[in-house]
């Protein structure tokens, strides 16, 4: 498969040559297409593999940037990832006006509050601070396309499952869902067979 081969906008194809991704990696040649067609995916990746354009890549090009009001939300166990992450849609969305921003705790949710405010398309964040703002009002996730939870696994050894699950049920129903996770415990599955509709499983 070649890049040129998925039907994504010509500003996406021109960003990901500009990253030298010359061909899609195993993982986002499968995944890509699947997320396109609007389905659910659980894609069981670890990183370096190229997960983050899987999800990125079909994400971006479904975002509507005339349209100010979030559209797609990541949740990350780390600020670290959160940044890595925010970082890469940054780079691809170079050539578009979508906006990303990545949320964490640790930094003032002041200046958070007013850059929210002047409308983001994306929001990449860890599940505590993320709640934080849905409580106060400040994200609205009631018209969210899309839902990914990157390093599912990470997320839940690191006892965010309570606010993963508050999350989930205050986010549209109607939205995508996308799961990433190295492994697949128990856990795992519970959340996905409570808030995934018929996911296509993904192994690479
Ligand atoms: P990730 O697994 O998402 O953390 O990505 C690992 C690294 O691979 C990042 O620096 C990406 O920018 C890079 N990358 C992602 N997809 C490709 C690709 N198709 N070709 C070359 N590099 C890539």
């Amino acid at each position: 498969t070649k890049f040129e081969e998925f039907e994504i906008s010509s500003s996406l194809q021109k960003a990901i040559k500009e990253m030298g991704f010359e061909a899609p990696s195993p993982i986002q040649e499968k995944v890509i297409p699947e997320i396109l067609k609007k389905h659910d995916v659980i894609g069981q990746a670890q990183t370096g593999t190229g997960k983050t354009a899987a999800f990125g890549i079909p994400l971006i090009n479904d975002v509507n940037s005339k349209q100010k009001h979030i559209q797609a939300l990541i949740l990350t166990p780390t600020r670290e990832l959160a940044i890595q992450v925010a970082g890469e849609f940054q780079k691809l969305s170079k050539h578009t006006k979508v906006q990303t921003l990545p949320v964490y705790g640790g930094q003032s949710i002041g200046h958070q509050i007013k850059t929210l405010k002047r409308g983001v398309q994306v929001v990449v964040g860890t599940p505590g601070r993320i709640l934080d703002h849905v409580n106060r009002g400040t994200i609205k996730l009631d018209r969210i396309n899309t839902l990914v939870l990157d390093e599912a696994d990470e997320m839940l050894d690191m006892g965010f499952i309570d606010d993963i699950e508050k999350i989930l049920k205050n986010a549209n129903e109607e939205r995508q869902t996308l799961l990433f996770s190295a492994t697949m415990p128990p856990a795992i599955r519970k959340l996905s067979n409570k808030y995934m509709t018929k996911p296509e499983h993904v192994t690479i």
